[in-house]
């Protein structure tokens, strides 16, 4: 077991809240249904990420429009206004301070602002970015993580296993549709990752990582656990890693990226730990 002084904490670092309009740099595919579009550009100064699970509110143009409407901010508030913004959240894949540059990796699951923008993305193009708002910070002492996503959480899943320290244990699942959909996932960690093929199967309708987490062997010791998907799916891992494996608040975060039927899914009103 790790000794601590004090038990380990999950904490919200927050940032100022900053709207930027950034121009599209790159565009490449990572896996047949994942594109990584990278922004760059002066607009970048300050901006500030710090944990894996870091996320910008990408704000896209209404149709009819050039550019995307602004959010309106006051006093570090996001304000509504009579326009609202069309945004939807992803993860920070990369930035990159000295090169100015921000990677997002975006799915193309067929409809959909996001995906639909994603699908069409030529360098040139321009996009705004919102956030991050905070950072969701974990004292990374646990002896022990389990972490499982889908290609939406496996962004930040592959930023979990870059910032977990050496020699930590780690347990990965990933969810994707097959085989070429895997991507290549470093780690410092002790970490094995799992990868579990949905073929055919519709995003978001299946239990593979329902059934992988709860067979896992987990060693002993305080655990941290993190899944990221479709936020029905998540409903009955979030229950057995609270109940029947009996993880306290502290030691789990599981976030619904996404709601099946819904558009623009809010990941903050599931039942998971308060979230930046
Ligand atoms: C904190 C956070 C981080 C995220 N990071 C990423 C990221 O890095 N990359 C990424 O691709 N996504 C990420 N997502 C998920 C992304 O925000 C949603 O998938 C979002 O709905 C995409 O917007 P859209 O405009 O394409 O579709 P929407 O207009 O929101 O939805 C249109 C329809 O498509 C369905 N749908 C949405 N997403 C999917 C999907 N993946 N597969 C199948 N059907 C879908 C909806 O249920 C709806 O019926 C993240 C979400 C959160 C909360």
């Amino acid at each position: 077991m790790t000794t601590t002084a004090a038990p380990p904490r999950m904490r919200i670092v927050r940032h100022p809240l900053k709207y930027r309009l950034l121009e599209v740099k790159r565009v490449e595919r990572v896996t047949p249904g994942t594109v990584r579009v990278t922004f760059a550009g002066d607009a970048l100064e300050g901006f500030c990420e710090q944990a894996p699970t870091d996320h910008v509110k990408l704000c896209f143009a209404a149709p009819g429009q050039e550019l995307p409407t602004e959010p309106l901010v006051e006093n570090d508030t996001w304000m509504d206004a009579p326009v609202e913004p069309i945004t939807r959240d992803y993860t920070i894949r990369h930035y990159r301070r000295e090169a100015r540059e921000l990677d997002i990796d975006m799915v193309l699951h067929g409809t959909g602002v996001g995906s639909g923008w994603a699908a069409a993305a030529r360098p040139g193009m321009k996009l705004g970015v919102f956030g991050p708002r905070g950072s969701e910070q974990i004292d990374l002492v646990h002896d022990w993580y389990l972490l499982g996503a889908d290609e939406t959480a496996l962004p930040a899943l592959a930023r979990w296993l870059e910032a977990l320290p050496a020699g930590a244990k780690a347990l990965a699942f990933a969810e994707v549709p097959g085989p070429a959909d895997e991507q290549p996932l470093a780690t410092a960690a002790d970490a094995t990752v799992v990868w579990l093929h949905r073929g055919d199967a519709e995003p978001g309708t299946t239990d593979h990582l329902e059934r992988a987490v709860r067979a896992a062997e987990l060693p002993p010791g305080l655990g941290f656990a993190w899944v990221a998907g479709e936020a029905n799916t998540l409903r009955p891992i979030r229950r057995h890693l609270r109940n029947d494996r009996g993880l306290t608040r502290d030691q789990v975060d599981v976030d619904g990226y996404w709601k099946r039927g819904t558009a623009n899914h809010d990941h903050h009103e599931d039942e998971h730990t308060p979230h930046a």
